[in-house]
């Protein structure tokens, strides 16, 4: 790293915002540079005047001049990983879900007050360029967006690391609300250019799907094959570099997201657009580019269809194939690619990875099976996401061998060995075998994409303590029995960046005033506000920050809703993607039951509560989407009835993306976790919130039950089934007759909805949900119900007793320090990926 000429740095000196230290030595000169910066984009790259420049040109110059900083960094640190030459981590996920990337680059950059200043002297507002960058949404929810801030926390700890994915065109749709119904509309961020990325035409792969495998006459007693596929489509990348927390300072690494768009090898056909057939001339690029145009937009479903599976092999194999360039460009030896490369698996969509690794090995570069596979399994890590078994992704065998036939032929290969090797050892359990099987035979073949991962892994992790404990006795019990070190436990965590200095500089600037600024890059220093929880003085500055973040909420909820809420109730929210495990079902009943409750017995003293409702349902999801119309019917009952005389309202804020989570969080007080014990994985919203100082109402399930520990029983409030008692329940049945007989409240509300309170226009419009709820209870809404009222009640008084609340928020946002993304990252290095980490 010695030769690496490093710029020239500015002195550390402390200042009012974080990574301040990291301003030239002479603000009014950074600020002087910054302008110019803007000004020379805005004119040659942007070709705009600043007279005639739109908000959206200023943003790009912003964005370009933003960038031009992080470029010199990310030079370096290419330059400095491949000096050191480093092991490096390869984070393979489908989704990314990223958001906007303005004000992050700017304040990792330590550069946000400089450039503010910058462009005030141009007249131009920095937050008003803000809200102009599109959200870039290449993910569904949790999961893409734990992709995107592990990206920030593995450049934060300098770790050399590269995030592959794909740049869809379309990313997640658009959802609008009209009558209460969801509605998709395509997502066009890319429609104005991304400012960010560096289109590498230069860096492009053949994919190939089906045709034949011929056997090879170089050894009849190899297992290499030649495989020579009837269709290729061209992998063409797109980085995205990623700064990380202090990125300026100069050990930090840029990484690079490296994202695939499919192209054909011959985009015209000029023999049939000479022969006039213009349409037909242009088939196979459309074909093609068919494989980078949407995100599959289902979230905890598999989608099961063929773009889906090319999708998965098109960016494993395009990343697959870049990472051994890279690594035989620097290391010349393929045997040493476990040594110097550690790819983790996000879920098992780039689970086909296992096999494309197995096929370049053995047949591309003729490494002899036995070792092929031990290079394989010490290369890669899997993340398991979900434990619901229909959730787990298979393919059906006869699929994958019309488009991947070799890996097909691999797969079977894989299996065999790893069955005789079973039997080997003594066992001979049908039902056993079965189950350890790659191949599911129940109902026709099926690839088993999770015990592929697990096979071709040396380590498989859960996202928190629960679900990593429930992945060894359900999805992989059979599999754990084998190979009982294999399954470790990695709690998700978020960044601190986006999620607390950039979403609410005011708690932010509170807590750096009151406590020093030691928890900028030590989020266990946050600890040193808990003498500071029963002190009235501090209390009322945490108070008011949160008011603040409550009535800039308040003003978006009137501007785009025209409803007005008041910002001294208790904002009691629930964002998320829906889904019925996720229970937002459970949370409107509620809400009715308070409505019966206000209207019944109009003397009883109220708290005032606004629930706040945001998410997108699968497009293919009826029940979800129903719920959606549900929310929105009861919020225009409610919001209209002159007897609830403001005491409750419901807002159901459309199109939830990363933008809106950053409006909403920080003005959360309370955050509604409430799945169905054992079916949230972890969650991450959870923690965005307790970090905030919501406290949590939430079900012993994910991440909650770690949050309970760190914060205290006294700080959450925490009801109904156990994971364990789920199970039993089920077992038992889920006709919830019974149950609802003896819940008066329950059924009040199950027979207002019946009735058509709710939707006089059309009386029937919720008859297959409360049959659902009746018969088919699966998800227990209705056994949680009363536990979930009487713990709102518990809510409602402990609200009244400000000091209490206010005691319980500053222990939450005091006590959650563990949930920072650099502490997951920093466990993956050290006990999966063996890579080291360097705090900023
Ligand atoms: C954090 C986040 C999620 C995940 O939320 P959960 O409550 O954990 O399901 C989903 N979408 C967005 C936009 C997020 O920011």
């Amino acid at each position: 790293m010695n030769e690496v000429a490093a710029p020239t740095r500015a002195p550390t000196e402390p200042g009012a915002e974080p990574c301040a230290e990291r301003r030239a030595a002479d603000p009014a000169q950074e600020v002087a540079r910054l302008r110019e910066a803007v000004l020379e984009k805005l004119c040659y790259s942007v070709g705009k005047d600043r007279n005639t420049a739109s908000d959206r040109d200023w943003f790009i110059a912003v964005a370009l001049a933003t960038r031009d900083r992080i470029v010199n960094d990310w030079m370096l640190s290419v330059r400095a990983a491949y000096q050191e030459n480093r092991r490096r981590v390869y984070y393979l996920s489908l989704e990314f879900l990223i958001g906007r990337l303005l004000i992050d680059s700017l304040t990792n950059l330590g550069l946000v007050e400089p450039m503010r200043a910058a462009l005030a002297g141009l007249d131009i507002d920095l937050d008003k360029l803000r809200q102009v960058e599109p959200d870039a949404a290449l993910g569904n929810g949790g999961l893409g967006r734990l992709a995107a801030c592990f990206m920030e926390s593995m450049a934060t700890l300098s770790i050399a690391a590269h995030g592959y994915g794909i740049r869809y065109d379309n990313g997640l749709f658009r959802q609008t609300v009209t009558d209460g119904w969801q509605h998709e509309y395509p997502e066009d961020w890319l429609d104005f250019g991304n400012p960010w990325e560096f289109p590498r035409p230069e860096v492009n792969y053949n994919i190939g799907f089906g045709g034949v495998v011929e056997s090879t006459p170089r050894d009849p007693g190899s297992a290499a094959r030649i495989w020579r596929p009837g269709e290729t489509v061209v992998a063409v990348a797109y980085d995205i570099p990623i700064v990380g927390w202090r990125g300026a300072q100069e050990h930090n690494f840029v990484n690079t997201l490296r994202l695939w768009s499919a192209r054909a090898p011959d985009p015209l056909r000029l023999d049939a657009f000479n022969a006039g057939d213009y349409v037909g001339a242009l088939a196979d690029q459309v074909h093609a580019e068919s494989i980078s145009k949407i995100l599959y937009p289902a979230d905890s479903t598999p989608a099961g269809q063929e773009l889906r599976l090319k999708q998965e092999y098109f960016f494993a194999s395009a990343s697959l194939q870049d990472l051994i360039r890279r690594h035989l460009t620097q290391n010349g030896d393929i045997n040493t690619l476990h040594e110097k490369a550690a790819i983790q698996l996000n879920d098992t969509h780039p689970a086909i990875a296992v096999a494309e690794l197995m096929r370049l090995l053995v047949d591309i570069h003729l490494i002899d099976w036995e070792r092929a596979w031990e290079i394989t399994q010490a290369t890669f890590s899997y993340t398991n996401h979900t434990l619901l078994p229909e959730a787990l992704e298979t393919w059906p065998a006869a699929l994958m061998e019309r488009l991947l036939p070799r890996h097909m032929q691999i797969i079977y290969l894989i299996n065999a060995k790893h069955l005789d090797h079973l039997r080997a050892e003594g066992m001979d359990d049908p039902g056993k075998l079965s189950a350890l099987s790659l191949i599911d035979e129940h109902g026709g073949r099926n690839v088993r994409m999770g015990h592929l991962a697990f096979l071709g892994s040396h380590k498989v992790n859960g996202v928190s303590a629960l679900h990593s404990e429930l992945v060894k006795e359900t999805v992989f019990r059979e599999l754990h029995e084998i190979f009982p070190d294999r399954i470790v436990n990695k709690t998700n965590g978020i960044t601190f960046r986006r999620w607390l200095f950039e979403a609410n500089p005011h708690l932010t600037k509170l807590l750096g005033e009151t406590i020093g600024r030691d928890f900028y890059d030590n989020p266990e220093a946050l600890r040193a506000l808990e003498p500071l929880a029963t002190d009235l003085d501090f209390q009322a500055r945490f108070a008011a920050a949160r008011l603040a973040n409550k009535t800039a909420l308040a003003g978006l909820i009137a501007d785009r809703m025209l409803i007005k809420v008041d910002p001294n109730a208790i904002f009691d929210v629930q964002i998320k993607r829906i889904h019925e495990y996720k229970r937002q079902l459970l949370n409107i009943l509620q809400t009715i039951a308070q409505y019966n409750e206000i209207r019944a017995y109009p003397m009883r003293d109220c708290v005032p509560r606004v629930k706040i409702f945001a998410g997108k349902a699968a497009a293919s999801y009826y029940m979800a989407k129903l719920i959606i119309k549900l929310a929105n019917d009861v919020a225009r009952v409610i919001n209209n009835d002159p007897t609830v005389r403001d005491l409750l309202k419901v807002v159901f804020l459309p199109n939830y993306n990363v933008s809106m989570a950053e409006a909403i969080i920080p003005a959360a007080d309370l955050s509604e976790q409430i799945s169905t014990a054992g079916m949230e994985a972890s969650g991450t919203g959870n923690m965005k919130m307790a970090l905030n100082g919501a406290l949590t109402i939430g079900t012993l399930d994910g991440a909650n039950v770690e949050i309970k520990e760190r914060v205290g029983d006294d700080n959450i409030f925490i009801f109904g089934l156990t994971a364990e008692e789920v199970a039993a329940r089920r077992a038992r049945g889920i006709d919830a007759r019974e149950t609802i007989a003896h819940s008066p409240m329950l059924r009040e509300v199950l027979e207002s909805i019946q009735d058509g309170a709710f939707s006089p226009d059309d009386r029937h419009r919720y008859a297959p949900l409360v049959d659902m709820l009746t018969y088919h209870d699966y998800f227990l809404v209705t056994a949680d119900f009363d536990a979930y009222v009487s713990t709102q009640m518990n809510v409602a008084r402990r609200w009244r007793d400000r000091k209490s609340w206010w005691r319980s928020a500053i222990l939450n946002t005091a006590r959650t320090g563990w949930f920072s993304s650099d502490r997951a990252i920093a466990e993956y290095a050290e006990d999966i990926w063996n890579v080291p980490v360097r705090a900023p």
